[in-house]
């Protein structure tokens, strides 16, 4: 067993996070051999094993843990006309302001616009604010002409909206209930930063839940509970979440009511997720652009209305940089002894088992691995086959696997294995017959530092 002698804490800065995730294989930056892509990054092997583990905990609990909840995998290209009616033409627009001296382009609610050009530091030289749409628009079809103009969504929320009623006829769901969806939205945001923070192209969780008009006050704050306490269910720290509420300025255009949820990244305080009370703004505004009634008939009562509908809207690859943040630790462990480690929620971490033999010699190598490909079917797992123990450890530290599982001599004549823990370091001798449930049961209860 480790003893740790300094529990001091390093601060994770955004350097840290892009270097490790390089180096390791969570995020690439997009295109990087042609000097690479702005507002676009890459997941690598462990960047794709982890943001599909936070989607699953975000599906599972959305329409598995609901029984009013279903999903929806609407495309990602729509009928135009689907942007006029959702208000996105007119007003999904941020202001903009240019400098004359360096062109450098700035959101107008991001700098003081009467004062010196932050980038060229030029007085007098900022324009005036104008209007800026964040849709991408291209064409559909082989002519380039206004009639063929499509945009990339820039939210997943409207195909859900536009599939009310094909839900509503397709299945058993009665108001109130709620349709979930994951997807790509892109927004051609005038700056990108912070690395996955904010960028183009992301993934959005979303989930509309329609109710009855009366019902507004109690569902918004149902949801606004829920969707804070979920995070629990990601490891999350409580202190680093907290609530914000819109003020009447900062509203939305279809929003009547709202609150992000934000989190302490290394930049700040900034949003995660929003919850929105949408009103019956999206049901009515595509009735009256499709001519399409929208309206819902309740079987009991004969009351027929448009539902009101409060939205949860959490940004996936966002939720990435969160999980990174909050799991990062570097661990003084002695004079010049910095233990790198990745405090992953054993239900997001990439890999979930590291199998190792103490040594590669004496048949352990054969031993190990055929005990990795045991456990494969019950675990993400990963064979380090070097018998260099120490590294093994750090490496797995490093990306954040919960559990190391040592073959050694003794295993030859007992059948136990050692199991370490990443965040106490300690370990267990454990039966390879009672592995798997041993291991199950240890990820149901997990607890940070154990
Ligand atoms: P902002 O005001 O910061 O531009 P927003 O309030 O418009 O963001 P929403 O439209 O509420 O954001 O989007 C819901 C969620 O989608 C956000 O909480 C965030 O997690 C995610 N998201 C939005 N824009 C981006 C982006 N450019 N890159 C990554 N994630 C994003």
């Amino acid at each position: 067993m480790s003893e740790k002698k300094d529990q001091e804490k390093a601060k994770v800065t955004l350097e840290k996070l892009v270097s490790l995730s390089k180096r390791r294989g969570f995020v690439f930056q997009s295109s990087e051999i042609y000097g690479g892509q702005s507002g676009a990054w890459d997941y690598g092997p462990l960047g794709v094993e982890l943001k599909k583990n936070i989607q699953g905990v975000w599906w599972k609990e959305m329409t598995q843990m609901h029984d009013n909840i279903v999903g929806l995998d609407a495309a990602i290209l729509m009928h135009p006309r689907v942007w006029h009616a959702s208000g996105h033409v007119e007003n999904f627009t941020d202001p903009l302001i240019e400098c004359k001296g360096c062109r450098g382009r700035f959101r107008a609610d991001h700098i003081d616009p009467k004062g010196a050009c932050p980038t060229c530091g030029k007085k007098d030289t900022l324009g005036e604010p104008r209007k800026f749409n964040l849709m991408f628009t291209t064409h559909i079809g082989p002519v380039e002409e206004t009639a063929s103009t499509i945009y990339l969504r820039p939210e997943t929320a409207q195909g859900i909206f536009v599939n009310f009623k094909n839900v509503v006829s397709s299945s058993r769901v009665k108001v109130p209930f709620g349709i979930a969806q994951v997807g790509k939205a892109f927004r051609n945001e005038i700056v990108t930063k912070a690395f996955i923070f904010r960028t183009a192209e992301f993934e959005q969780m979303e989930m509309q839940f329609f109710i009855h008009p009366k019902e507004e006050p109690k569902w918004f704050e149902y949801w606004k509970q829920s969707r804070i306490e979920y995070y629990s269910k990601l490891g999350i720290d409580p202190a680093h979440l907290r609530f914000h509420q819109h003020g009447k300025d900062e509203l939305a255009h279809y929003a009547i009511n709202a609150f992000d949820i934000e989190f302490l990244f290394p930049m700040g305080w900034q949003e995660l997720e929003g919850i929105h009370s949408r009103s019956d703004y999206d049901l009515r505004r595509h009735q009256e652009f499709s001519g399409d009634k929208q309206e819902y008939l309740d079987q009991e009562t004969q009351e027929r209305y448009l539902p009101y509908v409060i939205e949860t809207s959490a940004g996936l690859t966002r939720s990435v940089l969160m999980v990174l943040t909050d799991a990062y630790e570097e661990e003084v462990l002695g004079e010049g002894d910095v233990r790198t480690v990745m405090h992953f929620h054993p239900n997001l971490a990439p890999v979930k088992v590291a199998v190792m033999p103490v040594v590669k010699k004496d048949g352990l190598l054969e031993l190990a691995q055929k005990l990795e490909m045991d456990l494969r079917e019950d675990f993400a797992t990963m064979l380090e086959p070097t018998g260099n123990i120490g590294k093994n450890y750090r490496r797995q530290d490093e990306i954040g696997t919960p559990y190391c599982v040592t073959v050694d001599h003794t295993t030859k004549e007992d059948n136990t294995v050692t199991i370490r823990y990443r965040d106490s370091m300690k370990q267990e001798r454990v039966k390879i017959s009672e592995l798997v449930g041993f291991i199950r049961n240890n990820m149901k209860n997990y607890q940070r530092g154990q």
